[in-house]
């Protein structure tokens, strides 16, 4: 099977009505009048983003989800999506479980494959995923728009894909019931791109939790030139951690990355807004905290204790 097998197999699927998709020089994308275009891209390199061994279906699926992820924590709408392969060998197996994850996905988040690039790579697997979305110009949900009296908003729940990778890597005992409960929100990450769409004009500054709660929602303080207060026993830990020892699941949710849910900030008097929204798309938005007007990020107990949070290798609390 040479490239342009390998193309028209496997990554020449039907394409949305209005669009042009793989087969020519170009990919076009309908963009509704007078909208901004929304664009990101990351890539993944074999034994740096994921294991040599890793599931190339959860790898298919995940190489799209954290780039609609980056799609909805601007609020824009997906658009469509261009994959950069390359591969050192074509192994049909691996392909097609790849690609099957890659377009469901694409499917399921209306981020059509348009187009890409394949090319062969000696020193292993290398994907690059870019995606197009829009958004209402000046409407998009930047960094550096949190104000003080904000809320702090985390959808979904924290903890779960940084318990399995640990495990994954063995950095941490194996449990097979626990890998079992968390593994699924390692490798299918489920960004609220839906949910996230509606937020412009509800919330004002937003982000994906991709390091991790603290490293992120510090982007957001540093973009702003604010602080925040975290409410620990606020934080919406997973179910699935239930008998993770507590210590763990601090570093876990404050520190763990992966999770590819949404941190935003929004004025308090769109609390009701903000839950009747995640009530409409049956998802969880918990309220963690509050933006202050003095930089620094301190994360509180039940009574009002500061807990230290330098042992996770994040210094940046004030
Ligand atoms: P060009 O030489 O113009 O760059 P290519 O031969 O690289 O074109 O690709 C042929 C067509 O197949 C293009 O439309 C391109 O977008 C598409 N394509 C190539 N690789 C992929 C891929 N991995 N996924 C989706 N479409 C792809
Ligand atoms: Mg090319």
């Amino acid at each position: 099977m040479n490239e342009f097998d390998l193309i028209r197999r496997y990554f020449s699927k039907p394409v949305p009505s209005g669009y042009l998709g793989a087969g020519d020089d170009c990919a076009l994308v309908p963009v509704d009048p007078g909208k901004q275009l929304a664009v990101s891209t990351d890539l993944l390199i074999e034994g740096t983003h994921f294991l040599k061994d890793v599931d190339p279906s959860a790898l298919g699926h995940k190489a799209l989800a954290v780039n609609v992820s980056d799609l909805a924590a601007m609020g824009a709408q997906p658009l469509g999506c261009v994959l950069g392969l390359s591969l050192p060998q074509i192994d049909e197996s691996w392909l097609e479980a790849f690609s099957h994850a890659f377009y469901r996905y694409a499917q399921a988040s209306n981020c059509p494959l348009v187009g890409g690039d394949t090319t062969r790579s000696p020193d292993g697997i290398v994907i690059s995923v870019t995606v197009f979305g829009q958004v209402e110009p000046g409407r998009a949900l930047r960094r550096d728009a949190a104000c003080p009296d904000d809320d702090i908003w985390v959808t979904g729940s924290l903890g779960a894909p940084d318990i399995a990778l640990q495990m994954l890597l063995g950095q941490a005992p194996l449990q097979p019931q626990l890998l079992q409960a968390t593994r699924h929100a390692l490798e299918r990450p489920d960004p609220p791109w839906r949910f996230a769409q509606r937020l412009p004009g509800i919330a004002h500054a937003a982000l994906d939790i991709s390091d991790g709660l603290l490293q992120d929602l510090n982007h957001i303080l540093t973009a702003s030139g604010c602080g925040a207060v975290l409410h620990y026993d606020a934080l919406p830990v997973d179910a699935a951690l239930a008998s993770v020892d507590a210590a763990q699941v601090q570093r876990a949710v404050l520190a763990g990355g992966d999770v590819y849910q949404l941190c935003f900030t929004a004025p308090p008097e769109n609390r009701q807004a903000v839950s009747s929204l995640a009530d409409e798309f049956r998802l969880q938005a918990t309220r963690v905290g509050t933006i202050v007007s003095t930089p620094g990020l301190r994360v509180l107990d039940t009574i009002g204790k500061v807990i230290p949070v330098s042992s996770l290798g994040f210094d940046h609390f004030g």
